[in-house]
Order: structure tokens, then C-alpha cells, then sequence
């Protein structure tokens, strides 16, 4: 087996005995890497450990078999701690994003500008303030599904290609998240499924589709809000995917509510 090194961030970890488990990488060169982690739960490990939300440099043996190849050694490169203000919402959004990219990430495909995105977020999550968590958090989703291939039509109906300036009936726009946009009245069907969403909530979610995340910071968003596009955004990709039932959407939207409440 041919020793490798790369920069990574742990999406996930499998204990499966006292001393070793599985590691979900996002790796800077090889995308979405499995490894086994032989001993490094050990208290007396030499070995640097594997922080989350964290840039980690990973020396691996690479396997060429169907087995995962298994960690050497690991080096702290940067450490995001999400201790500012509002911790436990920092750390839900950020587990929430991790989650996110382990379900929809493919194994093996090889997305270095995501992975420099992703690292940008959790940079993001460490240091705004704790108002901009919200935006800066759905910006990278929205950004993420286009990096993956499920871009959302948000500015325009999907239908007829309508802009999204005139989706508007009864003060709300009605997302499909089958078709994964604003439908125009005239492009509504019978029996499909329609999550309405206030106006000045859909126009949000337009721009923040257009918006840098570090544009994304000055954007404010209520906690209603953000649920509602969040709730919108997950439907869409559990119509894109297969992964309905993987994501774990109501839990990390609990999560959420709760850092809202206590911190
Ligand atoms: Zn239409």
C-alpha cells in the first residue's frame, strides 16, 4: 500500500471497537475517503488526534482493494472551535453541514472548489456574529446542491421560466420541491405538493443562491425563517436523491431550535 498525505476535515466516525473505528474524510484530493483508524481512540496514542471541524493534514495508506486503507498520522492544520457567542448554534450548523456533505457527497469524486467552500463555511461559523449564522448556513446549502449537480431553479418557475419576481399569489410563493422551484399559478397542478412560502422569504432565498458566502454574512434572518427555507430545501433534495430517509432533517432542525433557545 502506497503512503499518502492530504489536507482533510472528519465528516464522521464509526467506533467499532474500543480502539479503532471508521473515518469519514472530505479530503482536499480524493473527495469523500473512508479510513480505517487503527488504535487512535487510545488515551496513550502518539498520533495527533482527529479534531472535528478542523483542518487536518491525513498520512494514510492508500488501499487499492475494496477494504479502506487506514490513517498513519494526523497533524492539526487550523482549528475552527465555534466557542464565540451562540457555541451550541456554531455547532449544530456545522454538524449539520458536515451531515450534509457525508450524505450527498459521492465516495471517490474529486470537488477541491467545494472543499475550499466548505472550509470557508466552518471559518465562517467560527468567527461572524451570531446573527449571520442562518444565512451564512443556507447560502452554503443552496451552494453546496450546485456543486453536487441538483442546482434549485429559485429565480425563475421552473415551468414556464417565469421570473421569480412574479411567482407571488396571495402574498406567498408556492415551492414545489419536486421541481425544485417557485411555481407560477398557471404552472400549479392538481395533487402536487406545495410549501408556501412568505414573499419576502422567497426573494431571500433568490438572493441568497446569488450571494458569496462572505456577502452572505450581512444577512440577517429570522428563526422562523430559516426553517421554513431549510424545511423547503430539504424536501427538494430528498426528491433529487435518494436520501430522504438518511437525512436526518427534523433532528438537526431540533438541534437548531434548541441552540436557539438556550444559547
Ligand atoms: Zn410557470
Amino acid at each position: 500500500m502506497a503512503l499518502k498525505t492530504t489536507e482533510a476535515v472528519v465528516l464522521k466516525a464509526f467506533n467499532w471497537s474500543e480502539s479503532s473505528r471508521t473515518v469519514v474524510l472530505f479530503t482536499r484530493d480524493k473527495g469523500r475517503l473512508a479510513l480505517t483508524d487503527k488504535g487512535g481512540r487510545r488515551f496513550n496514542s502518539r498520533r495527533g488526534r482527529l479534531i472535528p471541524f478542523s483542518r487536518l493534514e491525513i498520512t494514510y495508506y492508500d488501499s487499492q482493494k475494496e477494504s479502506a486503507g487506514y490513517i498513519s498520522d494526523v497533524s492539526l492544520v487550523e482549528s475552527f472551535s465555534l466557542e464565540g457567542e451562540g457555541a451550541l448554534g456554531r455547532l449544530a450548523y456545522a454538524s449539520a453541514a458536515c451531515e450534509l456533505v457525508f450524505h450527498l457527497l459521492p465516495d471517490g469524486q474529486v470537488q477541491t472548489d467545494l472543499y475550499r467552500y466548505f472550509i470557508t463555511l466552518l471559518s465562517l461559523l467560527d468567527k461572524v456574529e451570531r446573527q449571520s449564522l442562518p444565512a451564512v448556513f443556507l447560502t452554503f446549502f443552496i451552494h453546496l446542491l450546485s456543486y453536487l449537480g441538483y442546482h434549485p431553479s429559485l429565480s425563475s418557475c421552473p415551468g414556464c421560466g417565469r421570473d421569480a419576481g412574479e411567482l407571488t399569489v396571495d402574498g406567498s410563493v408556492f415551492f414545489c420541491p419536486e421541481r425544485g422551484g417557485g411555481i407560477c399559478s398557471a404552472c400549479q397542478r392538481t395533487g402536487e405538493q406545495y410549501i408556501p412560502i412568505p414573499e419576502p422569504g422567497y426573494k431571500l432565498l433568490v438572493q441568497l443562491q446569488r450571494a458569496p458566502l462572505t456577502q452572505a454574512v450581512s444577512l440577517s434572518m429570522g428563526y422562523g425563517e430559516t426553517t421554513l427555507l431549510l424545511e423547503a430545501l430539504i424536501k427538494f433534495v430528498g426528491y433529487q436523491t435518494d436520501l430522504k430517509a438518511k437525512l436526518k432533517s427534523l433532528e438537526f432542525l431540533e438541534k437548531l431550535k434548541d441552540s436557539n433557545n438556550t444559547s
